[in-house]
């Protein structure tokens, strides 16, 4: 209705103006280099809009054929993004479809019609590894890595294939190109920790380390690493600071500061430790400058002197006071370590040991031995990943190369079954 209205008012307007033309009084004569021409006024307007229409038109055609080779490349160019585009599509279903001949064909039509981009050059480096050309992909990973805008994604990708076919001394040159270029992203945290794993090389690993990095673990092989005695200090005093229930970050502090000659300090951090998380290996390293027997029990009393209720402080003083001759003391310790609900094996085969003795009760050794039998076996780093029990804690699982994976705990049927102090390192998102 109001497009009808429109027309209708500028017909009406149309017609008012021919009108006012025609009605318009008289005359126009022109005289050009001999010609004349003369017309009435009404025929003259006429005339000279047809004229302006006329120009107008002729110089749109001009233009037209003066911009139609531009036209003909801009159309062409056009025509090529459009099946360009379809092939970088084509190209990134068949690469997640695993169809290897097909994404390196449609990757190559995408070059040839997009030209060598990041994009079609990732794509087509993609899917020659997709298809088993390793040779062909690391050409093209080296293209990508030799240009400014595409440098990252090519030193990325070789990095994979280095890691792949277990170069880690070109992978870890690798990755420092990389963090050259692009300090801090977070591939490069995870790929320095996977390196690090694989190489022992766990400086770069912390230097990297972002706020959900196993921190007390890393500083803990790093220090492990240090080259001077003071840098190994600092790393161990960071882990066990980032940490303090860490037991092989305060096994490594207090290591560190026996060895710069500051015993009392050592058995400060080593008695913080066992007071955090109670750990066989805390009481071995605090008690072996202690070598008579009745010392130990007193070194181990002191050590255990916060927590003298867990059930390791008993374990530790019953096997020590056994070994002191204090057998009293020992059957104490051992039933003590039992009523706390720890049904440990090593609590079992001391009541035994005890029991078997001089004065003891052999009906009792032999209940003790039976209980053994079926109670739980003695906590070990055990690897959150592959779930392999290793006998003492390391930065990676040797067997599977997971970093900061071991766990102190118990292996149950599938899972480790952590104890009440264990420390869970958290693995990196
Ligand atoms: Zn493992």
């Amino acid at each position: 209705m109001r497009r009808v209205l429109t027309w209708l008012l500028v017909a009406a307007a149309a017609i008012a103006v021919a009108w006012w033309v025609a009605e318009l009084p008289g005359k126009v004569a022109i005289s050009v280099a001999g010609l004349s021409f003369e017309a009435s006024a009404p025929v003259a307007v006429l005339l000279g809009a047809i004229t302006l229409v006329l120009l107008y038109f002729a110089i749109r055609a001009i233009g037209f054929v003066m911009f139609l080779p531009r036209r003909l490349r801009q159309w062409n160019a056009a025509r090529h993004r459009r099946s360009g585009d379809a092939a970088v599509t084509r190209a990134l279903v068949t690469l997640a479809a695993a169809e290897g001949r097909a994404a390196r064909s449609a990757s190559a039509k995408a070059r040839r019609l997009l030209g060598d981009t990041p994009q079609t050059l990732l794509l087509a480096a993609e899917a020659a590894r997709l298809d088993n050309d390793e040779d062909a992909a690391a050409r093209i990973f080296q293209l990508m890595a030799e240009r400014p805008d595409a440098a990252f994604l090519g030193l990325r990708g070789l990095f994979r294939q280095a890691t792949a076919r277990g170069d880690w001394t070109a992978a870890q040159q690798l990755a420092r190109q990389a963090e050259a270029i692009q300090p801090g992203a977070s591939w490069l945290r995870q790929a320095r920790l996977e390196l690090a794993a694989r190489t022992g090389d766990w400086l770069p690993a912390l230097g990297l380390a972002g706020p959900d990095a196993p921190l007390a673990a890393l500083a803990t092989a790093a220090s492990g690493n240090a080259l001077t005695a003071d840098e190994g200090e600092k790393l161990a005093r960071r882990a066990f600071r980032a940490d303090p229930a860490f037991v092989p970050a305060a096994l490594a502090y207090a290591t560190r500061l026996r060895a710069a000659g500051r015993e009392g300090k050592a058995l400060e951090v080593l008695r913080e430790a066992w007071t955090n998380a109670a750990h066989p290996a805390l009481a071995e390293l605090a008690l072996a400058p202690v070598h008579d027997a009745l010392g130990r029990v007193r070194a181990a009393t002191g050590l255990v002197k916060q927590r003298p209720d867990h059930p390791e402080s008993h374990l530790l003083l019953c096997r020590l006071s056994l070994a002191a001759g204090l057998t009293g003391e020992a059957r104490r310790h051992a039933k003590a370590a039992l009523a706390t609900g720890a049904h440990d094996r090593r609590a079992f085969m001391l009541l035994a040991d005890i029991e078997a003795g001089e004065g003891g009760n052999h009906t009792a050794a032999v209940e003790a031995l039976r209980h053994a039998a079926s109670a739980e076996p003695e906590p070990a780093w055990i690897c959150g990943n592959c779930k392999a029990e290793q006998p003492q804690w390391h930065p990676a699982c040797p067997a599977c190369h997971a970093p900061a994976s071991l766990v102190w705990g118990r292996r149950t049927s599938a899972t480790p079954v952590l104890t009440a102090d264990a420390t869970v390192p958290r693995l990196p998102s």
